[in-house]
């Protein structure tokens, strides 16, 4: 699985330095104690021979929402970082792919107060194809629910991408492949569904589609675009609880996210989800976002950054 990732360049601390060279001390704080934040973006190939970033402004605000949040302060300004992003994609000859902006904190002092250690950052850009794979995307992947609990509301700061938050989507992760599973599902503290390990969750049942508030989940910029998508569509879709049975009696579930984009999913616990296939309104709503980020639809070509 997976080769080593290789480009040419890396945006770090404000230049591009060459792929290699972009390394950090061991005692780089985030390191040790997983205070950092990042974000995951997608560029895609748009139809007219273009490349757009898709709903890039968003991806930087929750970057600097994100350590607003743990009292991380970014040394550089939102458009800095958005030029970065669009920089990384040059510079390594993308036209498509996928951009990692990560914000931590270097080294200088240890302990828990990373006191006056500098926030540096590093924007990185590689090509990416399906996250849940082809096949999945066409008929559907197999999930678990979690034996792990997604961190309670007060621990987790959902609205962050926090680098430690993450080594429960890890656990969870890899507890769902050893077992077999394609990717795992996570109920919060209370039992209730919560999201995928890195993706939204969406259920449908009778034409209806709903997925849990944005409370203790991340406030994912492709839930909200398939969630515009969908009423624009006419559909209904709610932001509500869902229990674990739920997921059994769906006629379908399917996850959202940058990585996996709209996925899918055709089983659970054992549990055949509707049809045991990819369901219509996932499918719909599929070909929906995939006409988005290639510009097909002009309406939404405002969630474009073409580069
Ligand atoms: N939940 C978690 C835990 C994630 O890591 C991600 C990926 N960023 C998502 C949801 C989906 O968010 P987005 O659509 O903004 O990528």
């Amino acid at each position: 699985m997976g080769a080593r990732i290789q480009g040419e360049r890396i945006w770090l601390d404000g230049r591009m330095v060459p792929w290699d060279e972009a390394r950090v001390h061991v005692l780089t704080h985030t390191l040790h104690y997983g205070l950092g934040v990042f974000e995951g973006i997608r560029c895609y190939r748009t139809d007219d021979g273009r490349s757009a970033v898709f709903r890039l402004p968003e991806h930087v605000r929750r970057l600097f929402e994100s350590a607003h949040i743990n009292l991380m302060s970014i040394p550089f300004s939102r458009e800095v970082v958005t030029q970065a992003v669009i920089d990384s994609l040059r510079e390594n000859g993308l036209a498509e792919g996928y951009i990692r902006p990560l914000a931590f904190i270097g080294d200088g002092v240890m302990g828990l107060n990373p006191a006056d250690n500098p926030v540096r950052v590093a924007v990185v850009a590689w090509a990416w194809g399906k996250y849940l794979g082809e096949e999945g995307m066409e008929r559907g992947i197999r999930c678990r629910v979690s034996s792990f609990t997604r961190h309670h509301v007060n621990a987790k700061m959902a609205k962050g991408k926090t680098c430690g938050d993450y080594v429960n989507s890890i656990l969870a992760k890899r507890e769902a492949l050893l077992d077999g599973y394609d990717e795992a599902i996570l109920l919060d503290a209370t039992g209730l569904v919560a999201e995928a390990s890195g993706e939204n969750l969406f259920v449908v049942r009778e034409g209806e589609i709903k997925t849990p508030p944005a409370a203790n989940v991340l406030e994912g910029i492709t839930r909200a675009s398939v969630i515009e998508i969908a009423r624009d569509k006419g559909m209904t879709v709610s932001e509500a609880p869902i229990t674990r049975d739920e997921l059994y009696v769906a006629d379908e579930v399917f996850l959202t996210g940058t990585a996996a984009e709209v996925t899918p999913v055709r089983e659970i616990d054992h549990r055949q989800v509707g049809a045991g296939r990819r369901g219509p309104i996932t499918k719909a709503l599929q070909d929906a976002f995939f006409d988005v980020v290639a510009g097909r639809n002009r309406k939404y070509d405002r969630w474009l950054s073409y580069v």
